[in-house]
């Protein structure tokens, strides 16, 4: 059930007159993101390459999605996965790990991302075989979206795509989609997003509350000659548009999407009549109804 989402046009948000914005519906993959594909990726990769045993222990430092995609990959095996969060990400993602099986693990929020990269290492040095796949810097990371995610979008569009448009966390949804299409049309523009208080626009790292995009360093994974143009989007301004594809599209969308159609609608705006820009909706706002994702106060409170 993993992949083959399907993709729709936003017909009810204004847009600029006959240009097309399409989004790639990701969060009705089974574990309810884009994760779920790389889940299945590094579990398979860590079996194919024998760093463990098929009775093994995966251990990896996320925010969640990828451990909701790695512990739904490992149901039916023999394998244990150990998700290490920093504190401060929704619970309900560390729920599902838990429910599909995970082992969760939480390190400080003063750590930050470092602190569970840190701990994971520490952890496999101890676990007997055991395996980090550190989607941050693991190449099968990228190569799972340009073997899946970019040819399912190609096809679903008839290769009709002008702008392409995506956030990045690791950078792999990014690089390897944006690889794919350059591949097959150089022409095709793609764009990478990011929220505030992160560093691809030249910013400093910070604190933000769009969930699953952001970088405090340029990843080792991704193509920084792929970026022909890079979004910073502010939380506020992410999470006014959830709100709005909840209400005008009957679309319930995660933060990292809202960020992703700003930028998409940016780039819409200085765009040619005609035109068809493409991006990726990573996951849903279920996930985040406790962090008060439909909250307007939230941002009140911000500005
Ligand atoms: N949005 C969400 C909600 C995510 O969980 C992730 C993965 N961290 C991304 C976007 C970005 O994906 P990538 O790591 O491939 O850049």
């Amino acid at each position: 059930m993993i992949g083959w989402t399907p993709i729709v046009e936003i017909r009810y948000v204004p847009l600029p007159n006959r240009v097309r914005v399409l989004a790639k519906l990701e969060y009705l993959n089974p574990g309810g993101s884009v994760k779920d594909r790389l889940g299945a990726y590094l579990l398979k990769h860590a079996l194919n390459e024998k760093h463990i045993s098929p009775k093994g222990n995966i251990i990896e430092p996320t925010a969640g999605n990828t451990g909701i995609g790695l512990a739904l990959a490992a149901v039916g095996t023999d394998i244990t996965v150990y998700c290490i969060v920093p504190e401060g990400f929704s619970l309900e993602k560390q729920q599902m790990m838990r429910a599909l099986g995970a082992k969760v693990i939480q390190t400080p929020r003063s750590l930050g991302m470092q602190g569970a990269i840190d701990y994971a290492h520490s952890l496999s040095q101890k676990l007997p075989d055991s395996y980090c796949p550190e989607q941050f810097s693991n190449t099968a990371n990228p190569l799972t979206y340009y073997e899946t995610l970019a040819p399912e979008l190609w096809s679903q569009v008839d290769g009709e795509i002008d702008i392409f448009v995506a956030g990045a966390g690791t950078g792999g949804t990014f690089t390897g989609t944006a690889k794919y299409l350059k591949e097959k049309n150089a022409a095709i523009r793609t764009v990478i997003v990011e929220p505030e208080g992160s560093i691809l626009n030249g910013g400093k790292p910070g604190p933000h509350r769009t969930e699953g995009i952001g970088m405090d360093r340029v990843s080792p994974i991704i193509q920084t000659d792929l970026f022909d143009g890079i979004h910073t989007i502010q939380d506020k301004d992410a999470f006014q548009i959830v709100r709005e594809l909840a209400r005008k599209e009957g679309l319930l969308v995660g933060s990292s999407s809202g960020a992703a159609f700003q930028a998409a609608v940016r780039e819409a705006k200085s765009a040619p009549e005609g035109t068809t820009v493409v991006t990726i909706f990573p996951d849903g706002s279920e996930r985040y109804l406790s962090t008060g994702i439909y909250e307007e106060e939230k941002d009140e409170k911000e500005n």
